[in-house]
């Protein structure tokens, strides 16, 4: 397993072993033992899956919030259908991670957004997350479309919020909380790009990534594309034969 998604498998025990209820954002929310799991997914589908099998093996569930228009990710690929559709039938939760900066009316482009998701995916979208929120979003109480957000009071005031952005708990670690030592209910938003990896410093984590998706994105021209696929086999070639040359050497 990646060293970091271990450290995530130690954070979630210690909530299990304290006795939190890992609760759905539709659920009533009260102020004692409930943890609000969320994973935004900023860049990657397959990422979403990993972190989701170490969650079933501990037997705890989450709320992943995806992408309709993402530039990292194509929601429509039959793999990401095949995994968001996964998800939903092992028994975690599935919405919208919203951007409302790409429209002119994100109202319009919202309701846009939720009856393709609810089709595609035959659900009933009850509470969503903002993507880079502005501070319009930040502890406002208006529903979207009468569906609620993840920075409503309720979720982000009235309760403890804790996020990884950025890589790291920036405003302190949810473990060394007066909440979670009194058992409070929290809001624990965590991206799995920062923990599905063996990389600990965000930027090599980055780096990492766009290295693999470089890599990704190569093999798909190249098997789409002759000219492309020899002149990658040359690079490789002559690679080879750099490496070979030095060990002769
Ligand atoms: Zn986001």
């Amino acid at each position: 397993m990646f060293e970091k998604l271990k450290k995530y498998e130690q954070l979630l025990q210690r909530f299990i072993e304290k006795g939190y209820n890992f609760s759905k954002f539709s659920e009533s929310i009260t102020t004692k033992k409930q943890l609000l799991l969320r994973h935004d997914i900023d860049f990657d589908i397959s990422l979403a899956h990993e972190m989701s099998c170490l969650e079933d093996s501990l037997g705890v569930k989450a709320t992943y919030f995806f992408m309709i228009r993402s530039k990292s990710y194509n929601l429509l690929l039959p793999e990401n259908v095949e995994i968001i559709q996964s998800l939903k039938e092992r028994g975690h939760q599935i919405s919208i991670h919203f951007d409302p900066t790409i429209y002119e009316d994100f109202f319009q482009g919202f309701q846009w957004e939720r009856n393709i998701f609810e089709q595609l995916f035959n659900v009933k979208v009850n509470c969503i997350s903002i993507h880079r929120p502005i501070e319009y979003f930040l502890g406002n109480n208006d529903f979207i479309d009468g569906i609620r957000h993840t920075y409503q009071p309720i979720y982000f005031q009235d309760i403890k919020y804790f996020s990884d952005s950025h890589g790291e708990f920036r405003y302190g670690h949810p473990l060394d909380s007066q909440e979670f030592l009194e058992s409070r209910s929290i809001q624990l938003l965590i991206h799995p790009i920062w923990w599905v990896t063996n990389q600990t410093n965000s930027i090599n984590i980055l780096t990492e990534f766009v290295d693999y998706r470089i890599e990704l994105f190569q093999q798909h021209i190249a098997s789409n594309c002759k000219p492309y696929q020899k002149y990658v086999e040359g690079i490789r070639a002559n690679q080879t034969a750099v490496n070979i040359g030095k060990l002769v050497a």
